[in-house]
């Protein structure tokens, strides 16, 4: 099998060999090389900067209409060639192809349809000022430093790419080094839908790759989505320029079931929120708090319903659950699990597994100081947890670093807004968990990272406001 690119870099509208060290890109399901890609060198990545820093002037004085069109035209690529589209983030990624095909690239052409939509719509302002008047300019930042985790590899570049294109800016893009493959084609599918040369642009490589672009002087944005300790980082050294930020970090999120909910629903949304794409989202609800009355129905509803899971061969249609994207990380989840059982946890189902595969795994009996309820595991590994009062489940769910997601189940629809009013997170599900259509803002509070994804929300992540007073008369100095 494999997915070898043209070359490992896309610079200057052109596929560009990388100089740097050797990447082997690996399925995750055999383990097998599907592709051997070069990183990036420093000098690469300063040529990726120059490329986007040369090429943004002239594309922020397009008509937003003109700029639209591209966008649009590569959203239909995407929507003609789905089905390899989603069969390379399956083999980047491991994830079954029933979630690759209606999550990853078309939640990517979703951003870039809504984005082309909504970028000619904007306007500034006008504020009169007496005979004077003033005017705003919403304008590019300039060049944007995107960086992804290796989750949602294309979705990720999408979601990053298609706001700050429609804005204007020029984008260079770091994908995960466990996950390169889609970001290349999307630098390839925009080319082909008319960006002109340097807009977007793909280096490869680890984090050195990462903080040499976050640092390179031509950088006026940075966008991440990675693990909280990344993004402090990150985030030090964009402030040592000045520059924007968008965070998007990890959590450790809440999901309260009431005694009312529905109890199939919750359950459903449980596992939804927590074994899709085998539990390595960010926005995870694996701290799963159920009220007491509730509590034993939930835990015997949920071990059989996860026993009917069928993983297996991510290519494979049937497949509902995949292999874990590297070796390493599957060896840091196992870990977790042993660490859980041994602070006292109950081990319901799952457990470590072997090779890449880790089961979606359930920890029922757990308190609140065991490190499975502390910590982001990033993998299939659900916390259940035992509540009695709806202040005492809001207080017990506040009580982390995180506030990336929250959700809450019950019929209560009073309490339910009551509820998420009271919650720590940046985007809440009732009845619901883990959709993020790309209309509504996607973001977080606390250490889960700053700024929004997707909806208006982000125009103001890509894009800045330069006010123009207009001086109409004799100008009236004291001096
Ligand atoms: P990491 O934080 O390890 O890496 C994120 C990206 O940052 C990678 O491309 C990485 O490169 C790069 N990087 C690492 N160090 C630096 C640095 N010093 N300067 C610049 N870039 C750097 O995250 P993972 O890839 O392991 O992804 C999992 C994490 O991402 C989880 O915490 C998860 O919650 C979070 N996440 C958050 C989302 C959100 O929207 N809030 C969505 C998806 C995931 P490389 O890995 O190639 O070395």
């Amino acid at each position: 099998m494999s997915a070898q690119p043209a070359a490992s870099l896309w610079i200057d509208g052109a596929p560009t060999e990388g100089q740097g060290a050797v990447l082997a890109v690996r399925y995750p399901y055999t383990g097998e090389v599907i592709a051997t890609l070069l990183e990036a060198t420093p000098a690469q990545v300063a040529q990726a900067c120059a490329a986007a820093a040369a090429a943004q002037p002239a594309w922020a004085a397009l008509r937003p209409v003109d700029r639209a069109r591209v966008l649009s035209r590569a959203a239909a690529i995407i929507r003609d060639r789905a089905e390899d589209l989603a069969r390379l983030e399956t083999l980047d990624t491991g994830k079954p192809i029933q979630e690759t095909r209606v999550a990853d690239w078309p939640s990517g052409a979703d951003a870039l349809e809504y984005f082309a939509g909504l970028g000619p719509t904007l306007t500034g302002q006008m504020i009169p000022l007496g005979d004077d008047w003033a005017y705003t300019r919403r304008e590019a930042l300039g060049v944007v430093a995107a960086i992804g985790a290796w989750n949602y590899p294309s979705q990720i570049a999408c979601w990053k790419a298609a706001p700050a294109l429609i804005m204007g800016n020029a984008v260079v893009f770091k994908p995960s080094e466990e996950t390169p493959l889609g970001a290349l084609q999307l630098a390839a599918i925009l080319a082909e839908a008319g960006l002109p040369p340097g807009l977007f642009n793909v280096v490869q490589g680890g984090g050195a790759v990462g903080a040499a672009l976050v640092g390179d002087a031509r950088v006026a944005k940075v966008s991440l989505t990675g693990s909280v300790p990344t993004g402090r980082r990150v985030y030090a050294a964009a402030a040592e320029g000045m520059r924007h930020v968008t965070m998007e970090l990890g959590g450790k999120s809440p999901l309260i079931v009431f005694d009312d909910a529905s109890l199939d629903d919750a359950v459903g949304a449980a596992m939804l929120g927590n074994f899709y794409s085998s539990g390595q989202v960010c926005s995870n609800g694996t701290r799963v708090f159920v009220q007491r009355g509730l509590h034993d129905a939930f835990l015997a509803r949920l071990a059989e319903r996860v026993s009917t899971i069928v993983s297996g061969d991510p290519l494979d249609e049937r497949t509902q659950f995949g292999p874990i994207v590297s070796p390493a990380q599957a060896g840091r989840i196992r870990a977790a699990i042993a660490a859980g059982q041994a602070e006292g946890a109950r081990l319901v189902c799952g457990g470590p597994g072997q090779g890449a595969f880790v089961p979606p795994t359930v920890l029922a009996d757990a308190t609140d100081a065991m490190t499975v309820a502390t910590d982001e595991i990033f993998g299939p590994v659900m916390t259940v947890l035992a509540f009695d009062t709806e202040a005492e489940a809001i207080a017990r769910a506040n009580a982390t670093i995180y506030g990336l997601a929250a959700g809450v189940f019950t019929r209560d629809l009073a309490r339910a807004h009551r509820v998420v009013a009271a919650l720590q997170a940046g985007t809440c599900w009732i009845n619901a968990y883990n959709l993020t259509p790309v209309e509504m803002p996607f973001g977080a509070t606390k250490m889960s990272g700053l700024g929004r994804e997707n909806s208006a929300a982000a125009i103001e992540a890509y894009s800045q406001v330069k006010t123009v007073y207009v001086g109409m008369g004799a100008v009236d100095a004291p001096y």
